[in-house]
This record gives structure tokens, sequence and C-alpha cells, in this order.
């Protein structure tokens, strides 16, 4: 006997009868929300909205909006029904589509320029389109798939990039770059001191401590603090200009740690910092933790991608030492966020982040299926198949898309750095090892507090001008204005577009200071 699913028909014009039987039953009120034929007219609508967001040719960094006034705009487009289902409104849908378009960040204007969100490949938003729908959360095989098979497919491509075997390294799925590095350092904390699970501490006088870049992105502190490692027990590794972690100084940093009584278990390194994209020299760090049998971690949140790069890869030189690695996709393999891929050098290692048995999910013998399970290495229970955008374009592109657009991006951040240090009342903080590079407008050579508020003027004018948008990071204390081109659309135009606009918007903002001062001067 074959069992057939009754067929939606999609025929609505009845009379009180819908696809789903009389009105009033619940299968009736739900039919219209669920009806297929009314989801695919809606898709097509928003494609073609999508599309010509796409297409849009004008510069728009973002255009920030006061949020009591987008809160009043969001309001008004919430059906007033509190008791009965609202019937569909696809005006409210499409007004709806279009306020979220043109809201926030447009990673694909060439304006945006401000942060390390992805300019996406779209095609990858349609495979996430299909994971929302058919809702295969990842953790589990047999709900997951596809997406279980595809975590361990893209592991087997990137492993050996990093130097590891697919046949004895392990890889996991996060939702950001952040859980990376907390799991992580979870699981190097375990190794160090095995009775720490189930016992809540590490021994009696033993006091667990972690070093660090003194550019660590700010989730390795978080990380350390939900571990209860203490802001006191984290040793901070000095940096040179450039913002890479001075090799020569980590030795003495770690004696000096331990003779303040702490146990460094763990040093995360960073490939590619927040900051200025810079790149720890990992293989001469990673000469010192295993000497010392201290667990490596690098942060390549940002920097990792450059592995697919057979230029660039050469910045990560070393990794194949570390212990684990934070990957972002969502940053520089241009999917959208969340997907961070959480690599350990040996598999066992993942396991050991989470020491925990749960009958309803773990299978104490597991089967066929459940060897393909990744719930046992990570924190979260539903996850969103985050791999599939990824594994798609990989699929479907193979991965010079991704060597490509990266080479790209990287060449073009040399030549913003070109053109700035030839450009006068400039000044670049660093010569770029990716796609981060910061600088400072400083036509007048003013001291380091005048300095600092006209980047922050220059940073908040611009973008509230929307045309571009820029970040801006502290270095030395100093604020600093912070490219981070992650569009390969932007060209040396719009690069030239952007420091006009900084200069002006800088020189504007001079002369009020000077037009104040004088005032304040002719006070009594
Ligand atoms: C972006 C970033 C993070 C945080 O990752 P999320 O995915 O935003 O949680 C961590 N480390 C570095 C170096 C980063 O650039």
């Amino acid at each position: 006997m074959t069992l057939v699913r009754t067929q939606n028909t999609a025929d609505n014009s009845g009379n009180g009868t819908v696809n789903g039987g009389e009105r009033g039953t619940a299968a009736a009120d739900l039919a219209e929300a669920f009806d297929p034929a009314r989801f695919q007219r809606a898709v097509e609508q928003c494609a073609v909205r999508l599309r010509s967001h796409l297409d849009d040719p004008e510069i728009k960094g973002l255009d920030l909006i006061d949020p009591s006034v987008l809160t009043k705009t969001a309001r008004d487009l919430m059906t007033a029904e509190r008791v009965a289902i609202a019937p569909f409104d696809e005006h409210r849908l499409a007004r709806i589509v279009d306020l979220y378009l043109s809201t926030g960040i447009q990673v694909h204007s060439p304006g945006y320029m401000g942060r390390q969100f992805s300019g996406t490949v779209p095609l990858a938003g349609l495979v996430d389109l299909v994971g929302s729908v058919a809702n295969q959360p990842s953790s589990f095989y047999e709900a997951g798939q596809l997406p279980n098979v595809a975590e361990r497919l893209m592991a087997e491509e990137l492993a050996p990039l990093i130097g590891w075997d697919p046949a004895t390294s392990a890889m996991v799925t996060t939702s950001g770059g952040s859980m990376a590095n907390l799991t992580a350092l979870l699981a190097a904390r375990n190794r160090a001191f095995p009775g720490i699970w189930a016992r809540g501490d590490a021994g009696a006088g033993v006091r667990p401590a972690v070093a660090i870049s003194a550019e660590a992105h700010y989730s390795v502190d978080r990380a350390a603090g939900v571990l209860g490692i203490g802001e006191e027990r984290i040793v901070r590794l000095p940096v040179d200009a450039q913002g890479r972690v001075r090799p020569e100084l980590v030795g003495p940093a770690l004696d000096e740690a331990e003779r303040r009584g702490l146990r460094v278990f763990c040093l995360v390194a960073s490939a590619g910092t927040t900051a200025m994209g810079a790149f720890d020299p990992l293989a001469e760090i990673a000469a010192i933790t295993r000497r010392r049998g201290i667990w490596l971690h690098v942060d390549g949140a940002h920097g990792a991608s450059l592995l697919v790069s057979p230029t660039h890869r050469g910045r990560l030189d070393g990794v194949a030492e570390a212990d684990s690695l934070t990957w972002d996709a969502h940053k520089m393999l241009f999917v959208p966020a969340p997907c961070t891929l959480l690599f350990y050098r040996d598999a066992s290692a993942a396991r050991g982040a989470f020491r925990q048995r749960a009958s309803y999910v773990f299978d104490e013998e597991p089967d066929a299926y459940s060897a393909y399970d990744s719930g046992d290495k990570t924190l979260e229970c539903t996850k969103r198949p985050m791999i599939m955008p990824l594994w798609t374009l990989w699929s479907v592109y193979g991965p010079a898309l991704f060597a490509r657009k990266i080479d790209h991006l990287c060449a073009l951040t040399s030549q913003a750095h070109r053109m700035l240090a030839d450009e006068p009342g400039f000044t670049v903080l660093h010569e770029p090892e990716a796609n981060i590079l910061c600088f400072r407008y400083d036509p007048d050579g003013l001291d380091p507090a005048a300095l600092h508020g006209l980047q922050l003027a220059i940073r908040s004018r611009v973008r509230a001008d929307g045309r571009f948008f820029i970040s801006k990071v502290d270095i030395d204390g100093v604020a600093a204005l912070r490219v981070v081109l992650m569009n390969h659309r932007i060209d040396a135009g719009h690069l030239a577009l952007l420091l006009a606009e900084i200069r002006a918007t800088g020189n504007q903002v001079l002369r009020e200071r000077a037009a104040r001062d004088d005032k304040d001067g002719d006070r009594p």
C-alpha cells in the first residue's frame, strides 16, 4: 500500500471552505498560512525585490534611522488582529521585506566597508531559505542528514589546507566565532585538568590561566570569564606596531605567570586580529607552547579563510602545529552569518570539551547513523544547518570562487594602502596583511586628544551621511578609522570618493572647532 499525501489544491476561492476543510476547524484555519502555492508566489515576489536590491547601483553603506522612528514604522506594519488569524495581506509582507532590505548595513553596496560580515554570494541565501523551510537542525544525523554529511565533506576539504589529516582531526560548526573560542578553551581546560568537569575546580591551590594576545578579540576574554578564569589570570602578550604578538616576549611572559603561581593551560594566538588584521607568528609561538605542554588555540575567525588562497595562505604558516582553530565562514568565505567552523587537530580532543551522557540524544554505542552526530562536540543542541550554504557554494563553484574573491579583496586593500600613503593629511597605521586597513585623517599634526576626537567625529558624520559605512578602532589609545573590504564591487574610484569625503568632513569639523575656540577666546 502506498501512502499518498493529501494534495493541497491551492484553490481558496470556495464558499466557506479552504483546502483544509470546513472553516473554523484548526486544519482549515491554518491552511492558508501553510499553503504551498501562496508560499511560491511570496517567494517569487521576494526574489524580484532581492534582485533589485542586488542591482541597486547607488552607493549606500548604511541608512541609519532613529530607532524610535523605525520602531513606529515597524509597529504600523503589524496586524491589529489579536483573536482570529489575520487574513494574508501581500502588501504588508512586501512592505516588511522592503523595510528589512533598506535598513541596516548594505553589504552589497560598494559603500559598505565597515564590518567583517560578508558581502555574501547571493545563492548562499537561497540555500538558507531551503533550510529554513525544511527545518533540519544539524546536531544529530537523524534530523539533519545532509547537513551532517556536508560537515564531514567540508572538513575533508578544509582540514588538509590547515595541514591536518581529516581522518584524525575533527570539525564542528558553531553559531559564531565567539562560541567556537569558548568551546576550544573548554576543551583545552578539560585536557589540562581532567577532574574539573566532575569536581568543578582544578584541585586545591591550582590556578588555571590563559595567555592571549593583547590584541585578542573580546570574545576570548569572555570565554575565560565564562570558564571562571578571572580577568587577573589572563596573561596578555605584548604585540608589535603591526599588532602581532612578539614571539621573543612569550617565554618571559609565561615564566612570569608561573612565578605568580598561575597554570597557563592555553595560549590564544590570532590569525587576523579584528582591529588590524594582523597575523601572529604561529610557528614561533607553537614551538614555545609545544615545549611547555600548553594548548595552542588559533583564533582565525577573520583570517583562517586565507588558507583557501594559494597566494595568501603563507600568512598562516605554522597553523598545523596548533591544537584548535576558529574559522568564521561568515566573514571571508562570504556566506550568511552565522557559520563558524571549529577545528581540532586531534579528534578525541573535540569530545573532551563536553563529558556528558544524556540518554535521550547520545547513544552509548553509536550505530551507523549516530556515528555522524555532532551533538557531543557542541554546546548547542538545536542548531542551524549552517554548513549548507557553504557546502553548496563549494559544490557548485569549487574553491576558486573563494580564493578569487579573497585575492581580489587583499589586492584592493593594498591599493587603498598605497593611495593613503600618497594622500596628504592622511597617516596609515600599518601595512595591511589581509583586507583590513586602519588610518587617521590628521592634516594639522594634532595632539592625541584632539586627533582622537577628530576621528570619532569623522566616523559618525560619515555614517550619518550614509554613503559610506566605515568603522573605528582605538590603536594605542587613539581612535583610528578602519575599513574592512568585504565587497569585490568596491574599486579605486570608490576609495577615492571615500578619501575625499573624509577629507571634506574632517576639514569641516576642524573649521567648526576653530570657530568655537575663537568664540570661547572672545569671552571676557
Ligand atoms: C569576528 C571575530 C570574532 C568573533 O566572531 P563572531 O563570529 O562574531 O562571534 C572572534 N575573533 C576574531 C579575531 C574576530 O575577528
